[in-house]
């Protein structure tokens, strides 16, 4: 059989060929193979190199100072340092999220919360957007921190993060972000954007999966508490040997990114509307979530009459996903899309396509006519 068109860009991204050669040179005898913390020789001095090389590129894309930069084993990990590590050794805490946060934060909340950590869950309205002013309406004075995500990893809808960040600032109150899925698909700017955890992952943008960062402001002067004790690295904020080809492959995905942003969105842009144009000959789609305010690489469609389940089953070739999480027996609707209320039925009936650096105008238009294809005859049989 033909590989399946990967239409899940969002879930996770192939490592860019350039970042895979790269990384080849720090795992065997003849590379730089050294433990990047040890001291007493070249192996090691050479790793440490590399890896401080791969801060940099890292701070460069998010135009932040590289010692602002800590890896981590990804965004989970990232997530729950910044919420974790800010909350820890507080005795009367508040803090404010969201319910179509990703699960590393919705978990972590709940994690603090079963420990009387005081939480409050915003609703965003029906287009995925959380306003500014929710947020500051759900202020106190015991708030500590406010964490909301950048890009929706299952809408694609964007968060006002400036005008959030300019009032938390303004009221000393942490504002952490998870980035996961904005970093090399919008511009993200901490010089400008006023937010004092940031969560990054790389292989949502063309690096390994098992690798991560947290930017953890320097001014003004952020403090959290490590999560991970060890060998007290990156500045005692999270221990243990950095995984030198890891950290490489995330710095290199990290600066193609950078260099090629503007014509990743201009090409995801115009691929977005090919595909959005290939279904129009259809009746009954909508899209979920915001129609302006979004990335273009990620879509996420209710097809009228069709169940999300049965869809799949007939596009066997595209690689997409229902948003459901298949846990046990039972199929659950994504949280996220009954987080925006829609029904039970609607969420049922929706698929997240995601595009990316290699989806090609072909596959698009295959996709397209195999959706068309299916739910046409799907809801012939009806
Ligand atoms: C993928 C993702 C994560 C988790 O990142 P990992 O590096 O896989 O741990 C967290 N948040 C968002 C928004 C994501 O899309």
């Amino acid at each position: 059989m033909k590989k399946p068109v990967y239409l899940d860009y969002a879930a996770t991204t192939p490592v860019d060929p350039a970042v895979a050669e790269e990384m080849i040179k720090y795992l065997t005898p003849d590379g730089f193979f050294g433990n990047p913390a040890s001291r007493s020789h070249g192996f090691g001095w050479q790793a440490e190199a590399a890896v401080e090389a791969a801060r940099g590129q890292v701070a460069s894309l998010i135009h932040a100072d590289p010692r602002e930069i800590v890896w981590t084993s990804g965004a989970t990990e990232s997530d729950n340092l910044a919420i974790k590590g800010a909350v820890a050794g507080r005795d009367k805490a508040h803090i404010i999220t969201s319910v179509i946060e990703h699960k590393a934060v919705v978990d972590t909340c709940k994690w603090l919360e079963a420990r009387g950590v005081e939480v409050t869950w915003l609703e965003p309205g029906s287009d995925g957007v959380i306003q500014p002013q929710q947020v500051f309406d759900a202020l106190k004075p015991e708030t500590i921190l406010v964490s909301l995500m950048l890009v929706n990893n299952e809408l694609g809808c964007v968060t006002d993060i400036s005008t959030i960040g300019a009032e938390l600032r303004a009221r000393g109150v942490l504002f952490h972000v998870d980035a996961a899925q904005a970093a090399g698909k919008i511009a993200v700017d901490v010089a400008t954007m006023p937010v004092d955890l940031m969560s990054l992952s790389g292989h949502k943008v063309y690096g390994p999966k098992g690798v991560g960062a947290l930017y953890v402001r320097r001014s003004p002067d952020v403090r959290i508490e490590a999560q991970i004790h060890g060998g007290g690295h990156e500045r005692g904020m999270r221990s243990g040997t950095l995984p030198t080809h890891q950290v490489v492959g995330m710095g290199k995905a990290f600066a193609i990114s950078e260099l090629g942003l503007v014509d990743e969105i201009r090409k995801l842009e115009a691929l977005r509307a090919e595909f959005l144009g290939g279904l129009e000959g259809l009746s009954g789609v909508s899209l979920n979530g915001s129609e302006t305010c979004r990335v273009p690489g990620i879509m996420n469609l209710s097809f009228e009459g069709v169940d999300a389940e049965s869809l799949m089953l007939g596009l066997r070739q595209l690689a997409v996903s229902s948003g459901s999480a298949c846990a046990s027996a039972t199929i659950e609707p994504s949280y996220v899309l009954r987080g925006i209320g829609l029904s039970e039925e609607l969420a049922h009936r929706a698929l997240r396509f995601s595009i990316g650096r290699f989806t090609t105008s072909e596959e698009i238009a295959f996709a397209s006519a195999q959706i068309v294809d299916v739910v046409t005859r799907l809801r012939a049989v009806r």
